[in-house]
Formats: structure tokens, sequence, C-alpha cells
């Protein structure tokens, strides 16, 4: 069986996310990379969005960027500006697509199916399948999206809308999310932050159905792509071996507040690009500790007091959007940390940091 220097198992966003670092920076001309991904072919999946915190790899796979954004909670809007760091979509259909040829031009990358068809006792491997010890506690974002076009200018496509908690809470935190990317296109998501345990939230279908049509007020549309998903939040069992790294979800890339994953993930693997040559001894990356820790008192509060949340969230983003959207990026100063913090209810949050 073949031998390889590094071996990347699956080919999803980290996993071709890395590869395409080491191609484009010239690190694979001479050495070989085995890329392992079971799936049978490549299609849009995903969208990942963010504010554009850094700069990476894929704008010319970005679907939209927008500078304004609004939050609801019944009776009250809250219109921002994110001019600074925009909001970015990134259409998973393209990253693959753009990704995929450059990498078939190189002889030394190979694509596989599953690791048994390799030899990996010699290589150095970057694994993003996670492994989860799964427990009725977990907290998980799980979200329901449906893209829709209708047949007149329907949205105005120069502001989207984060969160709008307008809607049923069924003792959990619950809202919906809306990127219009065009006039007449938009993707319209229902996302739950919540113990999975049970399916009393998933009847998706009928909660978007109903909010397109009475909460929008639109009746006229077709839908033109669905996507489903559910990011844990909480990080899956790392053991540190001398032969490998994780990357992505596996490699603890989420933050755990908001699930955003996908610039962590690009950061992750310049990191890795840089230290390649020496990436046995090379310290493992981490998000910083504080967001881990700050965080984990924040999961807390929504497991707690799911009520209270539209309201936290509401708060947070008053008056400075841009200190919050760096805080929620991993890159506030402590002066910026401190200001969140002052506007958390503080009862609750000295509670749970005691829990
Ligand atoms: C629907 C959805 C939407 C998301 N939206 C956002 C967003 O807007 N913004 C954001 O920042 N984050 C978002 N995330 C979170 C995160 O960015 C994504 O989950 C991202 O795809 C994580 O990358 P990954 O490489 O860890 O996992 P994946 O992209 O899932 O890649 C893992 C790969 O491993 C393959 N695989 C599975 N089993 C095996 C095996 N046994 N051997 C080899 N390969 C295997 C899979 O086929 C897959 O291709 C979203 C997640 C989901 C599920």
């Amino acid at each position: 069986m073949k031998d390889f220097d590094y071996i990347i198992i699956g080919g999803g966003c980290s996993g071709l996310s890395l590869a395409y670092e080491l191609q484009i920076h010239k690190k694979l001309e001479n050495k070989t990379l085995a890329i392992i991904e079971p799936r049978p072919e490549y299609k849009k999946d995903k969208t990942w969005s963010f504010w554009k915190v850094s700069d990476h790899n894929f704008d010319d796979c970005t679907k939209k960027n927008w500078k304004n954004f609004s939050i609801n909670i019944p009776n009250n809007t809250n219109h921002l500006e994110c001019n600074d760091y925009p909001y970015q979509s990134i259409d998973s259909g393209l990253f693959y697509e753009k990704i995929n040829n450059r990498l078939k031009k190189n002889n030394n990358i190979s694509f596989f199916k599953n690791l048994n068809e390799i030899n990996s006792k010699n290589s150095f491997i970057f694994n993003s399948v996670p492994s989860f010890k799964v427990s009725d506690n977990n907290l998980w974002q799980h979200f329901y999206g449906i893209e829709i076009e209708t047949k007149n200018n329907f949205f105005d496509d120069t502001i989207f809308n984060l969160m709008d908690f307008d809607c049923q809470q069924r003792q959990s935190v619950h809202f919906f999310y809306t990127l219009p990317y065009s006039n007449n296109k938009a993707l319209v998501e229902t996302t739950w932050l919540s113990k999975m345990n049970d399916n009393s939230q998933k009847d998706y279908e009928n909660q978007i159905v109903n909010y397109i049509e009475k909460q929008l007020r639109l009746k006229d549309y077709k839908i033109t792509y669905k996507e489903e998903g559910a990011i844990p939040l909480f990080y899956p069992s790392y053991l540190k071996e001398h032969n490998k790294i994780n990357i992505g979800t596996a490699g603890c890339m989420t933050r755990l507040s908001t699930g955003y994953t996908f610039l962590n993930i690009q950061e992750h693997s310049k990191y890795i690009r840089k230290n390649i040559e020496n990436i046995k001894n090379a310290k493992i990356f981490r998000i910083d500790k504080k967001y881990q820790f700050l965080d984990k008192i924040f999961l807390r509060v929504l497991e707690k007091y799911p009520k209270k949340m539209p309201d936290i969230f509401f708060k947070m983003f008053m008056g400075s959007p841009k200190t919050v959207i760096k805080f929620l990026s991993n890159k506030s100063n402590f002066l910026e940390d401190l200001s969140i913090i002052l506007k958390m209810p503080k009862w609750i949050f000295i509670r749970a940091l005691f829990k």
C-alpha cells in the first residue's frame, strides 16, 4: 500500500481549506498528500456566514456581503452597522469546486474514500472527523434553512436580519435568520439553541412557512435549496498524538457561544502552513482561553434562563456593534471584553460563574 507524507481525514471545510492553503503556498511540491473523503460527489450543502474580521482565500466564493443588519425582539427592532467588518456568506458549492479544481492539478495529491486504502503508519495526519461523547446535557445549535425566490422584488438586500426572536421559544432559545442575497432571493433559517434530546422543535418546515407567510407577509415564492444542520456547542474529545492534529470541528475551532467556525478554520490552516516543516513540535492552535471561559458561563446562563436570552442578545448589540463583533469573532481586547461583560445582567452571570 502507498505511503504519504501527509494525510487529511475528511475533505470538508477544514480538510479542503488546509489542502488549498498548503497547495497555494507551495508546501506540496516535494511532499505527498492523501485526502480521505467518503462522499460520492461534492455539491452545495452549507452556507458559511461570518463577520469578516480577517482575510481568507475564498472571497471569490462569496454569495454576498452586508454592511447593515438588524435584531428583533417582540415590539422592538435594532438597526445596526457593520462597516468595518462586513458580514459575508460563502457558497459551499463554489468553495468545493474552486479547491478541487486546483488540487486535481497537483500529482502529489491523491483522493481516497477510506483510510484502509493506504498505509498511514508513517504519515502526519490532519483529522477532521470528530469523536463526540454525546450526552443528554449537551447544547446544540440546530437549524433548518431554505433559499427562496420571489417573482417580484420583495427583500431589501442591503440589510440582513441576524436574529428575529419574535417567535415561539418553547422553553429554549429560538430565532429566525434571514440573508437577502438580492431583491428576490433570500435564505431564511429557523435556529434553535437547545438540548437536542427530543423532536419537539423539529417541525422546521412548518415554522419556516409560518414565518414567511405570517411574519414576513410573503405568499408567492418558490423554494430553490434546503439545508439542515446541527453545530455542537461543546467540544469533542481531543487526544494529543505525536503524529496527528485535529482540525475543524474536531479540532475545537467552533466558538461555542455562536457556532461560528469557518474563519477559525481558515486561521488554523494558516497556522499549520506556517509551521508545517516542524508540525510535530508545534503548539496546538486553540481559540483563546478567555473566550472558552466566557462562553462556558454564557452557555450556562442560556441553559438556565432561556427566556432571558432574547433580551440579552438584543442589549449586547446596543452601543457599539463593532465591539460585539470583535468579541464574537475572537478579536476583542481587554477593555472591549469588559464593556460586553458589563452589559450582561450581573446576578445571573455571577450565579452561573459559581455553579
Ligand atoms: C449546515 C451547516 C451550516 C453551517 N453554517 C456555518 C456558518 O454560517 N458559519 C460558520 O462559521 N460555521 C458554520 N457551520 C459550522 C462549521 O463551519 C461547519 O460545520 C464546517 O463544515 C466544519 O468543517 P469541518 O471540516 O470540521 O467539517 P465538515 O465540513 O463536515 O467536514 C468533515 C468531512 O469529513 C467527512 N467524513 C465523515 N466521516 C468520515 C470518515 N469516517 N472518514 C473520512 N472522512 C469522513 C465528511 O464527509 C466531511 O466532508 C455550519 C455547519 C453546518 C452543519
